[in-house]
């Protein structure tokens, strides 16, 4: 006799759609939504999650029964509506999205202990006035709302994300905090312990797949208030958020670059949604588009921390438009600081020994065969393509004029290494980039070895977050230009951060820092406006640019990228896209590039063309639709669509 009841199955198998069974009456009680459930498949049978369950007495259809529930292993609602949601939103597979949100098979542990109990210890501090009035307005949005706290670096952010956990606590809800690399998420759990004791739950990617099993089982009990960790924590299974925080929320880390292609932020928008909870974003220097809404959305409110409770100043920024690796300005400077016993920290956001390798000749510059980006020379006496990895032997010829007199410039990390080993012979010089420091561990080592004994610590975008090492009184930043001229519509944003960012790690302590910018667009905007820390200013004139231009925050991207091995092949698939889609959008509001090849147009042997299109937000379901309704391509060619994309190289 049937039930009359179905469910709605996500099969765990790469099948595209989800599947109706029948709930047989034995299993009536047991089998909700977020169940893991056993089910006839093909000629076997397969795991899958009930989304959801309808009565329907009048099918006439036979449908087969669910077999068996597993029970202790149910998704709590909210996240099977995240992963119907995710699939939809992003045009991928049920599976896919239920791999995204759940992530590898996870056991239900047995013994996870008693629930620890809930403590908090003493704040330390009062809060400023500035603090305690963003708190009084954090608390008091009607829910759900986004806040965007902009707050110069030191200005006690991770204060105020602690007041609001403790209110959000009070009242049984939870809290995610996210931090934009796992490197940072060890210091944040330091300073919530210290506050709050143990319901806090730590999840990313590098741990075991046993310490994530017992987090996630813990999180399911009730066990934790708190989750730190990367932008996969925004999946963490919680019943009731009350508060999602994004820290450094401008961070391009936010964004997934594989399949679905999420950012974070919108995934956080809509849980908070979900919820009715509140959002919070954090930065010293906001991306473009989160300080836009802040400003002009009503369901937003932008919130200043203008001062530091510690009364330290922001350092000064200088120019010097001496490139030559070291200037002779910032030079004279390191040396002042080596006697006084301060310290120095160099940003270079490159790696390798030299940047390029041109003939002084026939100005022929070296180039990756494949990627066509130029090589990179390496200490090792290798070149080295930085997109694909390939690595050729050392030359001292030419290949297209055969003569000797290649010529090797720039000022990549290694050789100003080398250049201050030589003119500072008995300095302390320390160098953290990917080569010196692959992982946590390592970063954290050469850390503390610069804190104990360096004087000099050189490197890339490392170095410019999060540490507090007092005794750093110099910042010098040198090649900002290749950041500033990168072919990207962020790069003014991206060198305003960074600029910020690693000035920020100069005069934390009690003597006063000073910032040396190497530089040959001294009067660029984003420079300009990073040396006065006027975020406000710069703000101002990258949105008029934005605007003109119809970029993000006035469009929504989406970026087609189409490869293959055979040019033509991809030119042509190309054209036939473009064709289709200009069809498709009747609306004069669509823009869409024509067929062009992207910035980077080779890699790995691929050659990849891109159609970019900028469209308002209404239209945002029509393209979709539109691209997920695509004739299929042509044989051996790949079709890959960005929503939202971080970077359109
Ligand atoms: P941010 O996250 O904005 O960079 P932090 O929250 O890390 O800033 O605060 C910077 C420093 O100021 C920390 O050492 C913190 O302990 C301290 N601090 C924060 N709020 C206060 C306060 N109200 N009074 C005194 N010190 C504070
Ligand atoms: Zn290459």
């Amino acid at each position: 006799m049937s039930t009359g009841l179905t469910a709605e199955i996500l099969v765990l198998r790469g099948v595209p759609n989800y599947f109706t069974f029948e709930v047989p009456a034995h299993l009536i009680s047991t089998a909700i939504p977020g169940s893991k459930v056993t089910i006839p498949f093909g000629k076997g049978r397969s795991e899958g999650i009930i989304m959801s369950l309808h009565e329907d007495a009048t099918s006439e259809h036979r449908l087969k029964p669910i077999e068996e529930v597993s029970e202790g292993m149910t998704l709590p609602k909210s996240q099977v509506d995240l992963i119907k949601w995710i699939a939809d939103y992003y045009q991928t597979s049920p599976y896919i999205a239920y791999q995204t949100v759940v992530g590898t098979k996870k056991t239900r542990l047995k013994d996870i202990g008693e629930p620890p109990e809930f403590h908090e210890f003493k704040n330390p501090h009062t809060l400023t006035g500035e603090q305690d009035i963003a708190l009084k307005k954090l608390l008091h949005f009607p829910t759900p709302h986004t806040a965007l706290i902009h707050g110069i670096t030191g200005s006690g952010k991770t204060e105020l994300y602690m007041q609001v956990a403790h209110h959000m606590i009070k009242q049984k809800k939870q809290v995610i905090i996210l931090v934009p690399e796992i490197a940072l998420t060890p210091q944040f759990r330091k300073q919530f312990k210290a506050r709050f004791g143990e319901r806090i739950a730590l999840l990313h990617s590098g741990m075991t797949a046993k310490s994530r099993d017992i987090e996630w089982t813990k999180m399911l009990a009730g066990h934790s208030d708190i989750v730190i960790g990367p932008r996969s924590a925004i999946f963490s299974p919680l019943n009731n958020i009350g508060a999602i925080i994004i820290d450094e929320e401008h961070e391009s880390s936010y964004k997934q670059d594989s399949t679905p292609r999420y950012s974070t932020h919108t995934i956080a928008h809509y849980l908070a949604t979900d919820h009715n909870a509140l959002l919070i974003l954090g930065s010293a220097t906001p991306s473009i588009e989160s300080y836009y809404h802040a400003t002009h959305n009503p369901e937003w409110s932008l919130i200043a921390l203008t001062t530091r409770p510690n009364e330290a100043s922001l350092p000064p920024i200088t120019c010097t438009n001496e490139i030559a690796p070291i200037s002779s300005q910032l030079l004279t400077e390191i040396k002042k600081r080596i006697e006084a016993k301060e310290k120095t920290i160099l940003l270079l956001n490159r790696r390798g020994f030299s940047t390029y390798i041109s003939c002084t000749k026939c100005h022929h510059v070296l180039a990756c065969k494949d990627c066509k980006l130029s090589l990179t020379y390496h200490k090792d006496r290798k070149l080295r393509c930085h997109r694909c990895y390939l690595t050729y032997a050392l030359t001292h010829i030419c290949p297209k004029c055969k003569k000797t007199s290649l010529n090797f410039t720039g000022n990549a990390i290694q050789k100003i290494e080398t250049d201050l080993k030589q003119l500072l012979p008995t300095a302390a010089i320390i160098r953290m980039d990917k080569d010196t420091a692959p992982n946590e561990k390592k970063a954290a080592a050469i850390l503390e070895e610069f804190k104990e004994s360096g004087d000099i610590l050189i490197g890339t975008q490392m170095v410019a977050k999060g540490h507090h090492i007092e005794e750093v009184t110099l910042v010098g930043i040198l090649g900002i230009d290749s950041t500033l001229n990168l072919p990207d519509f962020r790069s003014p944003e991206r060198t305003f951060q960074l600029i910020t960012q690693v000035a920020g790690r100069a005069g934390r302590g009690q003597k006063k820092g000073e910032v040396i910018i190497q530089t040959q667009h001294e009067t660029h905007y984003a420079i300009v406006a990073a040396k006065t820390h006027d975020y406000p200013t710069f703000y101002k004139n990258e949105i008029a640019y934005r605007e003109q231009l119809y970029y993000p925050p006035f469009s929504i991207l989406v970026n087609i990228i189409i490869s293959g091995e055979d040019l033509f092949a991809v030119q042509q698939q190309t054209k036939l896209l473009h064709e289709y889609l200009a069809n498709e959008f009747k609306s004069k509001d669509i823009q869409m590039t024509p067929p062009n090849p992207c910035p980077v147009d080779r890699v790995r042997e691929q050659n990849r063309w891109h159609l970019l299109i900028k469209s308002p937000h209404a239209h945002y379901a029509h393209i979709k639709k539109s691209i997920l309704n695509r004739p299929l391509p042509l044989k051996d060619v790949r079709i890959l669509v960005d929503y939202d994309p971080q970077s359109l190289f």
